[in-house]
């Protein structure tokens, strides 16, 4: 507009950019009221994660992952972050931005540690697993921070799984690779997260020896449309699982129907809304409680 500023228009050009960047580059994009709006709001919640540990603001919920016969094999750690309002603002939309400002490598090392300290408190029998950015390889050190955390927790590598997506594994000059095989030397277990959505090389599958592979959930969502298709395609992934030794999780299960499906393609173990939603550590040692009352029992 007349008059405006020319610093204030170099910003709204370089918003356009960053969006036409975002949508995969060579391409027109025309600025409007809504990306501004989406910046702030990137702005916003950066600046309100920079001192989001200390504020209290980041907490952790817990998601089990069970067995074929419903019991609980571990959980699943995953970061929340309650926003100014109250409301909870999803991972989905805060971590790309904590990647973005660099913020990532300290949430993570927390989680980290949060996770493995709640680990210390559960039944030996019962894994706990943390996703990991590819910006948490930078530093190189990964391997040595969880040493000392499993050492002061005493709780036993072989526990803790970490959960990385095959994006991570292409990333260069981190030396991701050398890093998970120095993380799996330590005992620590390895994850494919989200698999069959985004590249699913086989020469991942191949040359790096998983402990798990985690089925994303857009996969479970078909299964109970009597979608043929989906249910070969979820029982040729557990087939390869099987053959190069890895277990196999299949995600996102919301029904009985899908379970039975994702069950009947020989997956392992199971995570989804059926047998419980994310909740809080303390529900979470609720329901192992239970789950063992049930289990002396029966
Ligand atoms: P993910 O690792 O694939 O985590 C599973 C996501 O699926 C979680 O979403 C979980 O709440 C959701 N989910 C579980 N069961 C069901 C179901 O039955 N139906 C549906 N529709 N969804 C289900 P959430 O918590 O929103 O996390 C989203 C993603 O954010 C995670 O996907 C993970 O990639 C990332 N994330 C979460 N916590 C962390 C963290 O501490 N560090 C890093 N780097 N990434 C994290
Ligand atoms: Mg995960
Ligand atoms: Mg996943």
């Amino acid at each position: 507009p007349p008059g405006e500023m020319q610093d204030k228009a170099l910003a709204r050009a370089d918003l356009a950019v960053y969006k036409a960047k975002a949508d995969g580059r060579s391409r027109l994009v025309m600025l409007d009221t809504s990306l501004e709006h989406a910046a702030a709001r990137r702005r916003a919640i950066a600046q309100y994660l920079q001192d989001g540990i200390a504020q209290g603001h980041l907490f952790i919920e817990y998601q089990p992952i069970v067995s074929a016969k419903r019991a609980p094999v571990g959980f699943e750690a995953l970061m929340r972050l309650k926003g100014p309002d109250g409301v909870s603002i999803s991972p989905a939309e805060f971590i790309p931005i904590a990647e973005d400002g660099g913020l990532i490598e300290d949430l993570g090392r927390w989680v980290l540690k949060e996770a493995i300290t709640a680990a210390a408190q559960l039944p030996e029998e019962l894994c706990v697993a943390v996703n990991v950015s590819p910006h948490e390889f930078r530093r190189g050190d990964l391997s040595t921070y969880l040493e000392q955390i499993l050492a002061t927790t005493d709780v036993a590598p072989h526990r803790i799984y970490l959960e990385v997506r095959e994006s991570t594994l292409l990333v260069a000059d981190m030396d991701v690779e050398r890093q998970l095989a120095e993380l799996r030397a330590i005992g620590i277990r390895i994850a494919l997260d989200d698999f069959g959505t985004g590249l699913s090389s086989l020469t991942h599958l191949w040359q790096f020896r998983f402990d798990r592979i985690k089925i994303d959930r857009a996969f479970s969502a078909k299964l109970d449309q009597d979608d043929t298709e989906t249910a070969h395609m979820v029982e040729t992934i557990a087939v390869l699982g099987r053959q190069v030794g890895t277990d196999v999780v299949a995600e996102g299960i919301e029904s009985e129907a899908q379970l039975r499906a994702a069950r009947a393609a020989g997956c392992d173990y199971f995570q989804g809304f059926l047998f419980a939603r994310p909740s809080s550590f303390d529900t979470t040692l609720e329901l192992v409680v239970e789950q063992a009352e049930t289990r002396l029992i029966s």
